[in-house]
C-alpha cells in the first residue's frame, strides 16, 4: 500500500529503494519511540506540484528536533529540495510526505550522538474521510505539557493518539476528541478543533495541543474571509452548545464534525463557517498565489 518494488524513498541524502533500505532493530527510536516525524501533503496544481507549506513543516521537524535533543543535520532548503525530486522519482503529484528522523543503535536514556533522516511519499486520500466525523470523548487525555514537549511532532507521544483512535472505533465512532489533563477541550489525536457559536469561530489555544500547520492557515483563512476567531481554553460544555464544528490537519485536511457522543451539532454543515473554510482551503492548497482569492 506505501510502496512497491519500484518506490524510491530519500536516505541520509540518497535516494534508495524502498523495499532495500533497512533501520537497525537496536534504534533508539524503535524501542523508545524517541525520534521525530512531519506529515506533509503535495497538490497538483496548474504550475505543478506544490508541496503545501513546505518550508514551515521543515521548520517544525528542525524545531522538534531541538525541543527534544535529538540533532538535526539537514538544512531545510536541501530537504525541500529532497521532497520535490522524490515525487518527481515517484512520478507522485497528489501525495502525502512523510519525514522521519530516526536514531542510532542505543539503549541508553541519553541523546544520540547520530541519526539519520528518511522521506517517503505514498498516494493517500483524506485521513478521515470525507463524511462529516461522529465523535467521542476519549477516556485519554493529551499529555501533560510538562511530560513531554507538546509542540513537538514526537513518534511516542502517537501512543496517546493510537490509543484515543482505537478505543473511539472499538466503541463504534469514527474519531476520539481528546481533553487536556485539566479537562479543557483540546484536540483530536491527528487534528486540530475548531467550533462555531453565533457567527464566531473558537479554537484551543496553544499550550496543550499540537500547533498545527493547518490550524495557523485556518486563523490565516478566517481573518480573509472576516471570521471573528478566539482561542482560548474551553470547557467541554462550549462545544455541547456550539452550532457546528471541524477537524482539520495536514492529512485530514478540514473535515465537518457531525456529533460528539451521538449529540448533533444543529448547523447544517453546508451553512457552516467550517464549510466556507473547508473550500477555501481546498481552492489554497492547489492554487497559485497570484490566482487565490477570498471571494
Ligand atoms: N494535532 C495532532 C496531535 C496531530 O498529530 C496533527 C497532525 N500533525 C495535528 C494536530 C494537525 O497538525 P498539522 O495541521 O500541522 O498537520
Amino acid at each position: 500500500m506505501y510502496y512497491n518494488n519500484n518506490t524510491l524513498l530519500y536516505l541520509d541524502g540518497k535516494f534508495v529503494k524502498a523495499n532495500e533500505s533497512k533501520i537497525d532493530l537496536y534504534s533508539q527510536t524503535l524501542h523508545y519511540g524517541y525520534g521525530v516525524f512531519e506529515g506533509i501533503r503535495a497538490y497538483a496544481t496548474e504550475e505543478g506540484t506544490k508541496v503545501f507549506k513546505v518550508k514551515e513543516h521543515y521548520e517544525r521537524l528542525k524545531k522538534s528536533c531541538e525541543l527534544v535533543n535529538i540533532p538535526f543535520n539537514s538544512s531545510v532548503e536541501e530537504l525541500v529540495d529532497a521532497t520535490y525530486e522524490l515525487l518527481q522519482k515517484n512520478n507522485l503529484t497528489d501525495a502525502y510526505v512523510r519525514p522521519l528522523v530516526f536514531c542510532d543503535p542505543n539503549m541508553s536514556l541519553h541523546r544520540p550522538n547520530n541519526v539519520s533522516i528518511m522521506i517517503c511519499a505514498w498516494e493517500w486520500g483524506a485521513y478521515l474521510g470525507d463524511k462529516q466525523l461522529r465523535l467521542t470523548v476519549s477516556s485519554y487525555c493529551r499529555p501533560h505539557p510538562r511530560s513531554i514537549k507538546i509542540e513537538a511532532k514526537v513518534c511516542g507521544h502517537y501512543v496517546n493518539s493510537i490509543l484515543a483512535t482505537t478505543e473511539a472505533k472499538d466503541n463504534g465512532f469514527d474519531e476520539a476528541l481528546l481533553l487536556d489533563s485539566d479537562g479543557y477541550l483540546a484536540e483530536g489525536p491527528g487534528a486540530n478543533l475548531f467550533f462555531e457559536k453565533e457567527g464566531v469561530l473558537y479554537t484551543p489555544q496553544l499550550g496543550n495541543i499540537l500547533p498545527g500547520i493547518t490550524r495557523a492557515t485556518v486563523l490565516e483563512l478566517a481573518e480573509k474571509l472576516g471570521i471573528e476567531v478566539k482561542q482560548g481554553l474551553f470547557q467541554p460544555e462550549t462545544l455541547w452548545n456550539a452550532d457546528s464544528a471541524f477537524y482539520c490537519g495536514t492529512a485530514a485536511e478540514v473535515i465537518g464534525i457531525e456529533s460528539v457522543d451521538d449529540k448533533k451539532f444543529p448547523k447544517d454543515w453546508n451553512d457552516s463557517l467550517g464549510k466556507k473554510i473547508q473550500e477555501k482551503y481546498s481552492q489554497l492548497v492547489r492554487e497559485t498565489a497570484t490566482t487565490f482569492s477570498t471571494k
